[in-house]
């Protein structure tokens, strides 16, 4: 049986889900140098919302200047993008030379040559995960959703991860609008932004300690 449940790091959830450590679905699977990476071909967005959290605390600020100081992360005026490693010639050459008949395949292909810089072959992310976005601490790939959804309980965990993204947004959009007023953003002035976001009270989300569910995970595995 799989299970997926809900964890917390200092009040920040994360949905935790068994089949990832024996990963089997296709979107881990990976033809780039990092083998074993779940589906941590994702570059992930630091909001302000994530900066905001590390700004807090002295863990929170090392782990802002690691991903400053990845060579693939690019300053936009509310969030860093975190580019990581893309073996570009590999895809280029599966699309000119390997025909993959699967009916399954992701529409981005790319996805089997990348990986995100904080993965950790074998071993996951590499950050903590109070301080990584919601799309990571949240995604469920397609083929384990199709087996929770056997489990009519599952339905709240989806429900659940859509109004807290939907506060995600709304924090960073609050967050966005002070640093507008203050005439400045992680562009024109990285350090004085960090300052300002240091001296906002964090906001809480009350994330629902759900129960945990159990699924088939043996649905299209021959077993
Ligand atoms: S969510 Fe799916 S693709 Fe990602 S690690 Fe878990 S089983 Fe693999
Ligand atoms: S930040 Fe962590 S969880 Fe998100 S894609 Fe990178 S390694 Fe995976």
């Amino acid at each position: 049986m799989g299970r997926i449940s809900v964890e917390f790091e200092e009040n920040i959830p994360r949905y935790a889900c068994t089949s990832c450590f024996n990963c089997t679905s296709i979107m881990g699977e990976s033809h780039c140098n990092v083998k074993n990476r779940g589906c941590c071909s994702y570059f992930p967005k630091f909001t302000l919302l994530e900066i905001h959290k590390m700004s807090k605390t002295l863990m929170g600020l090392q782990t802002l200047d690691i991903i400053l100081k990845n060579p693939g992360t690019v300053v936009y005026q509310y969030y860093l993008h975190v580019k990581g490693y893309f073996d570009k010639e590999g895809h280029e050459r599966y699309l000119r030379e390997e025909y993959d008949p699967r009916e399954n395949l992701p529409k981005d292909t790319t996805v089997f040559f990348r990986a995100c810089p904080f993965v950790k072959a074998g071993q996951g992310c590499t950050l903590p995960a109070k301080y990584r976005n919601h799309v990571c601490n949240f995604f469920i790939c397609s083929e384990v959703i199709k087996e929770a959804n056997a489990n009519s309980k599952f339905q709240r965990y989806m429900t659940e991860c859509t109004s807290y993204s939907k506060w995600v947004d709304w924090e960073n959009s609050c967050l966005e609008r002070i640093l507008a007023e203050n005439n400045v953003n992680l562009v024109s002035n990285f350090n004085k932004s960090v300052e300002i976001l240091q001296s906002i009270p964090l906001s809480e989300y009350e994330f629902p300690a759900l129960e945990p569910i159990e699924y088939d995970d043996t649905c299209g595995k021959g077993a």
